[in-house]
């Protein structure tokens, strides 16, 4: 890192160095909350990811020659490291991507450094099978990495979702080049010098920061990444999928969402009222599995609708280093440009905006929490994934109904249920299409369990023993009983 008139700038991390970029570029990144400079950090070109998939590929011989339990204590290092650095973590985050610290603090910190100590205690319980096939061999399976990663970051978790993918990826034996998102590689950027410091050889972790349509490209051409771990939008992954045809490269999407949160009319709804406006309005509604439907029984709809604009007005917006601020502005200006445009949408489509529904201030990318009624279960913004804190109430008449405008989307994220009867939860959970189904409750995620969607969602799960599976391949052995 150099200090460039008090605003720091960043190179590449390739093989355990800091590397100027091929380019000489660098892009600027910005505080969303105050739009002032915080970073240069490098712009990586095609001949970067090479540099870097090349000195990932020879580093999978050093970190598979070391002990799975050592990768492991190296794991918990890191952990120990973020730990640590967490302070200077949690700002960093926090000041990049537009997080309240509070909830950087209370979240995303935690759940990176939990990621990576859960991961630290598989790395030597990754076994193979001995399978009895025949009796004139010995047969059994052992799981190799599946070798380099390329892991490409979405801007609303960097530091999080970062970890999701790293953590589980070491774990298996893989080396990375992984690609923040471009508005928001900080944490990443950090991240890859603790990694070093905690001992993970040069090379096994590398970080190539730039434009997804230059260094994404660029990764998921290339012949020496085997796998690419891809959390973003339905468009680019869509790409992804296509791009990745070409050489048989294995994927695994993590996309978009519209989930319904449905509220039925024996719910607590002093519960049900908090839990889903903090499902939506959370992180500024930039969430994949934002309960951005809220689906309420047509005999509580009036009174809902009163209870979660009351929720919406004490939401404390502001200065995202304040303790106090529960909700910061939009990662980018086109980011809440977009949010805007669904907004006036919405407006045109007639829905009635019941509350919000603008920008707030004139710095920082700020939107109003906004809730829309009179919402028709066919307009764009029910269909639509926003990414912002904006809220479609749909009423429904009975469970069917629920059910049936539930899983009418292209997504199957998430959804939630708020109801006391316990027969109907299950019955409903049941029915939903959705990877992860909250009751009472919402947007919550442990590494322990596995998360992820199908349709539009993409595919493939992360977190607990399932992405283990993303970043293996079973081999199979077979050696012969027979007498020469
Ligand atoms: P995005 O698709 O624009 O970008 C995601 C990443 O892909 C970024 O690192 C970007 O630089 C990169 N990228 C862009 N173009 C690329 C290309 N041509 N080739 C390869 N990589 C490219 O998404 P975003 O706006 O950063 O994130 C928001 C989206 O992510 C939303 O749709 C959201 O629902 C989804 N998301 C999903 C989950 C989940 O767990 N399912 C979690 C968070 C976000």
């Amino acid at each position: 890192m150099n200090d460039n008139k008090k605003v720091p700038q960043y190179e590449l991390l390739i093989d355990g160095k800091w590397v100027t970029p091929e380019s000489g570029q660098y892009s600027t990144i910005l505080n969303p909350a105050t739009e002032e400079v915080i970073a240069h950090v490098a712009a990586g070109s095609e001949k970067d990811v090479d540099t870097a998939a090349k000195a990932a590929r020879a580093a999978l011989k050093v970190w598979n020659g070391i002990t799975a339990a050592e990768r492991g204590r190296i794991l918990n290092r890191l952990a120990d490291l973020l730990e640590k650095n967490q302070e200077e973590l949690i700002m960093l985050e926090s000041m990049n991507a537009g997080k309240p610290i509070a909830s950087v603090r209370r979240q995303d910190m935690p759940a990176a450094i939990d990621t990576l100590r859960y991961y630290a205690g598989w790395t030597d319980k990754i076994i193979g099978q001995v399978i009895p096939a025949r009796t004139d061999a010995l047969t059994y399976t052992v799981r190799e990495p599946v070798g380099v990663v390329g892991a490409i970051v979405p801007w609303n978790f960097p530091l999080m979702i970062g970890i999701w993918k790293i953590a589980p990826a070491l774990a298996c034996g893989c080396t990375l080049v992984v690609k923040p998102a471009e508005l928001t590689p900080m944490t990443a950027i950090r991240i890859g010098e603790l990694a070093l410091e905690a001992g993970i050889p040069p090379g096994v972790l590398n970080i190539v920061t730039g434009k997804g349509s230059v260094v994404g490209d660029a990764m998921v051409a290339h012949p020496q990444i085997d796998k690419i771990t891809f959390t973003g939008s339905p468009k680019v992954g869509r790409g992804i999928m296509q791009g990745a045809a070409v050489n048989f490269k294995k994927i695994t999407l993590e996309l978009g969402g519209k989930s319904a949160n449905i509220i039925f009319d024996d719910a607590d709804l002093d519960s049900a009222v908090r839990g889903s406006a903090s499902g939506i309005f959370f992180n500024a509604g930039q969430v994949c599995s934002a309960g951005s439907r809220i689906l309420v029984h047509k005999k509580i709809h009036d009174e809902v609708v009163d209870r979660l604009i009351e929720r919406a007005k004490h939401i404390r917006i502001g200065d995202t280093a304040s303790d106090d601020t529960i909700m910061g502005p939009l990662v980018s200006r086109n980011q809440m440009n977009t949010v805007m445009d669904y907004i006036d949408i919405g407006k045109k489509e007639g829905a009635c905006v019941a509350y919000g529904g603008q920008r707030v201030g004139d710095k920082g990318f700020y939107v109003s929490p906004t809730i829309f009624t009179d919402v028709q279960h066919e307009m764009r913004i029910s269909q639509e994934e926003i990414f912002g804190p904006v809220a479609s109430i749909i009423p429904f008449e009975d469970e069917e109904d629920a059910i049936r405008i539930a899983n009418g989307t292209a997504f199957s994220l998430a959804a939630g249920i708020w109801s006391a009867d316990v027969t109907r939860i299950h019955k409903v959970a049941h029915e939903l299409r959705a990877g992860t189904v909250w009751i009472n409750t919402y947007g919550y995620t442990d590494v322990r369990l596995p998360w992820g969607g199908t349709g539009e969602s993409g595919f493939g799960r992360e977190h607990g023993e399932a992405a283990l599976e993303n970043f293996t391949e079973p081999k199979t052995i077979w050696l012969s009983l027979l007498k020469r």
